[in-house]
């Protein structure tokens, strides 16, 4: 079907909210991005794009925009042990495009992702908080503040508390997944373009350069039996980082000396949506399928969702086949991914003697080929 003069409401101006507003606005449609933030700001962190989600920059045209900010290319994955003796390396050069792994601040992708969308003609809105997203022949979308919007298609790409992800799939609410990670940057290093990985039993920490090198990126992930706090981030005193990892080698304790600020996220997740689409509406992104971090994934899976809505949408006759080719792309490929994700979780934390055989099984996105 034509996209063009299509009124279409994006609830979420996330990774995949804005590549999906662009992705669809460069097919002609006119896109308005509802937004509940103040501003288009992210808390300082890193996360790595593999050549899947660059597929996805490439084909929406930000590929050069997001390599001008810097990213450097990763060269491998390090496993250490606690004490930093190497227990495997994971080369990248079994990816059909190694130079398309990069390491990016997640403020940097959003800033491209966000002037993009504006260069399409995308309106983002800004302090909106959608309440509920009505399906049907003309969808509405409705606000906390009380006015309502409507279109012919909606996108929730409104991360994990998504309300539409609830209404269409009843009883599916995010648990604790009984893992918290610490998220921080510490001054750049020098050190190579690489990701380490420390492992330790009941916990791992995660590292890798920033923006030319200036900066690190820390992630560090500990087991835990409950998370009670209201929210599901909140900033966090460095000590009870530096508490948490204090059984590690020097390496791990070095780093986390220079850590002066932190966020502690509780990692929570539901199924992959049984469910993506109703009349006129679908879930995108974390909204149908939230990932534990432990394969990098989550951010380019929700970019290659965005591509395959738009790309779906324009190859069928009308919106009904679009959406339901969209989830018949989409959903077993989440289902995999996620499998492998959930599965790195326990061979990250592993105690014992049976560790190294279980690192040597790990999975790593290179052999997930991407399809998108
Ligand atoms: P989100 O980024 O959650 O965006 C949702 C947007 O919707 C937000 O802007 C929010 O404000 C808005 N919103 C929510 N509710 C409403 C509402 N009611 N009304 C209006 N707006 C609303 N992924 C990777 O690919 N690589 C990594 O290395 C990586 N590392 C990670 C490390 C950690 C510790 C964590 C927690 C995640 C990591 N991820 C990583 C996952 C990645 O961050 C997410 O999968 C990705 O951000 C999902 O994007 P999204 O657009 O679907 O949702």
């Amino acid at each position: 079907m034509s996209l063009i003069g299509q009124h279409i409401a994006v609830v979420g101006a996330g990774i995949g909210g804005l590549a999906c507003a662009r992705a669809l606005a460069l097919r002609g449609a006119s896109v308005t991005v509802l937004e509940q933030a103040p501003e288009i700001a992210e808390v300082g962190a890193g996360l790595q794009v593999s050549p899947n989600g660059m597929a996805v920059l490439r084909a929406i045209g930000l590929e050069d925009e997001l390599r001008a900010t810097g990213a450097p290319r990763a060269e491998g994955v390090t496993l250490r042990n606690r004490n930093g003796g190497v227990v495997a390396r994971m080369a990248l050069d079994g990816l059909k495009r190694p130079e398309d792994y990069l390491f990016v601040h997640r403020a940097d992708l959003i800033d491209v992702l966000a002037q993009g969308a504006r260069q399409a003609g995308v309106r983002i809105n800004l302090l909106q908080h959608v309440a509920q997203i009505d399906p049907g022949p003309r969808p509405c979308v409705r606000l906390s503040q009380g006015a309502r919007v409507q279109a012919d298609l909606v996108v929730a790409a409104d991360g994990l508390h998504s309300s539409l992800m609830t209404q269409l799939n009843p009883g599916a609410d995010p648990f604790f997944t009984g893992q918290v990670a610490w998220r921080a940057l510490i001054p750049g290093d020098g050190g190579p373009a690489e990701a380490e990985v420390f492992m330790g039993p009941g916990r791992h920490l995660v590292t890798y350069p920033l923006r030319g090198g200036a900066v690190r990126n820390i992630v560090a992930v500990e087991e835990r039996r409950s998370w009670v706090e209201a929210r599901w981030s909140q900033k966090d005193d460095p000590d009870n980082l530096r508490v948490a990892f204090a059984g590690m080698g020097p390496a791990v304790r070095g780093m986390l000396d220079d850590v002066r600020y932190v966020h502690l996220w509780g990692l929570f997740r539901h199924e992959v949506a049984a469910q993506w689409t109703g009349e006129n509406v679908a879930l995108l992104g974390d909204a149908a399928h939230p990932t534990l971090p432990f394969l990098a994934q989550g951010a380019s899976m929700a970019l290659e969702d965005a591509w395959v809505l738009a790309d779906s949408l324009s190859r069928a006759d009308d919106a009904a086949t679009g959406l339901a080719l969209y989830q018949s792309r989409r959903r077993a490929r989440a289902r995999r991914v996620i499998g492998a994700a959930n599965g790195n979780a326990w061979k990250y934390h592993l105690r014992g003697p049976f560790a190294l055989g279980a690192h040597m099984g790990m999975r790593m996105i290179g052999t997930l080929a991407p399809s998108a």
